[in-house]
């Protein structure tokens, strides 16, 4: 395929004309090129009904053919209707669509001039060169937009894609490529500290969660059982803080991706929850294990069901916002029975001191402050515009959780490290 079917006169045109464009008509020049491109495609499909027709064919299949010919050129009749727009800027994509669809079509036919048909079949050359065109002509649309998108006001955004309407500038459009996601990480908008809070912290875990793997044996009472249990707790927060930077990624990439990004998302936060549970039962309840599995258990069913809650598609909607902090706090706070039972038959004094329970409440209000900001939109609701970029609400909660789930691992390290030092003996005075 010659490397000619966009020329970079054309492709620098196009761009000036999308950086020139007001952020809402750039957002129609994209459904605009989506058009074009689907009109490439219904091109595509009537050239092939073209190849496949033929004195060959029985009538059936002919008729058929005939239907789905005519079929496509409804679809092209209507979306060249619904792409005729006024303005001197879209003409102007338009003109640049047409000259990449002529060259396709110049394509074709010199293609189909030099077929040469070998005992009666025929020769598969032409469609895969118009299929390379229109995957070239794919590549250019994307290729704009990798480049060339600017942020835009919260007031054009897609409904799919309004969340916070205190963030009044600084949006991603939306970008229906994975690579143009991935490369926005790099530019500054609303989501980029969201992205980063989770993938530095993610990174940092997924480093601790190796090294700890791989400590030596010496170091522990029983290695495979606590190396298992402090596993649960990296893969939770590896797993939620992966989660939570994919969905902020690839958050505008379309409806259905962020739909299915945002459930992950979800999902992350109740596994970081139960991870975190199981080294701290372990070493709380590790004389006494009955009541260790049984808030093991609830634990899990109360975690599961709040990943089934959160694949219901209306759970991810702004009007839900309080209900899913309402949700991931409860789940957290299930935490207070243990707690009690622990502090109750320790006492507050070997609770606060070798139970380490002073670093689990410096946990849940990290946690929790991060969550009632998150529901409330502080500081942002004061201020609307001024936190589009920094420190507005969502960035805080990441921070607070990458720094509540840093705080656990603290004190479920000293737990550990007080069970080495004493042993893995247990007396009947001694629940700890
Ligand atoms: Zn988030």
């Amino acid at each position: 395929m010659r490397s000619d079917v966009m020329p970079g006169s054309a492709g620098g045109r196009i761009a000036r004309e999308v950086k020139a464009s007001s952020p809402a008509r750039l957002l129609k020049s994209t459904t605009f090129l989506n058009k074009k491109k689907h009109q490439l495609m219904f091109k595509e499909q009537l050239y092939i009904i073209d190849k496949l027709e033929g004195p060959r064919l029985d009538e059936d299949l002919s008729s058929g053919l005939r239907n789905r010919r005519e079929g496509v050129r409804d679809l092209m009749s209507f979306q060249e209707k619904q792409c005729n727009t006024p303005s001197s800027e879209l003409n102007q994509v338009n003109s640049i669509v047409k000259h990449a669809s002529d060259l396709l079509d110049n394509n074709m036919e010199s293609e189909e001039s030099e077929t040469v048909e070998e005992e009666g079949f025929m020769s598969i050359a032409p469609l895969l060169q118009a299929h390379h065109a229109m995957e070239k002509m794919e590549e250019f649309v994307h290729k704009v937009w990798e480049g060339r998108w600017r942020v835009i006001p919260h007031d054009v955004l897609p409904d799919w894609l309004k969340d916070n309407d205190y963030l009044l500038h600084g949006h991603r459009p939306p970008m229906p490529s994975f690579r143009a996601c991935l490369r926005s990480i790099f530019r500054i908008h609303t989501e980029t500290l969201n992205i980063w809070t989770h993938l530095i912290g993610c990174l940092f875990f997924l480093g601790l969660g190796i090294f700890y793997m791989f400590r030596p044996n010496i170091s522990f009472v029983a290695p495979v059982q606590e190396k298992v249990v402090f596993g649960a707790f990296f893969l939770g927060a590896i797993l939620c803080l992966s989660f939570s930077w994919l969905f902020h990624t690839f958050y505008c990439h379309s409806e259905n991706v962020s739909r299915v990004f945002s459930k992950l998302d979800y999902s992350g936060i109740a596994l970081l929850i139960m991870g975190s549970f199981v080294p701290w039962l372990y070493y709380s309840f590790y004389c006494n294990p009955q009541p260790c599995f049984i808030y093991l258990l609830v634990v899990c069913v109360l975690g599961i069901t709040a990943i089934i809650v959160s694949q219901w598609d209306y759970f991810a909607t702004p009007q839900y916002r309080g209900v899913r902090a309402g949700v991931f706090v409860g789940l957290g706070l299930s935490g207070v029975v243990p707690t009690l039972h622990f502090m109750i038959s320790e006492g507050f004094f070997r609770a606060a001191t070798i139970g380490q329970i002073g670093w689990l409440f410096l946990m849940a209000a990290l946690y929790i402050t991060g969550a009632a900001l998150y529901a409330a939109r502080i500081p942002e609701r004061f201020f609307p515009g001024k936190c589009d970029i920094w420190f507005h609400s969502h960035q805080l909660f990441h921070v607070l959780v990458v720094a509540g789930a840093f705080v656990h691992l603290h004190g479920v390290s000293n737990l550990q490290e007080f069970r080495h030092g004493v042993g893995g003996g247990c007396t009947d005075n001694d629940l700890l």
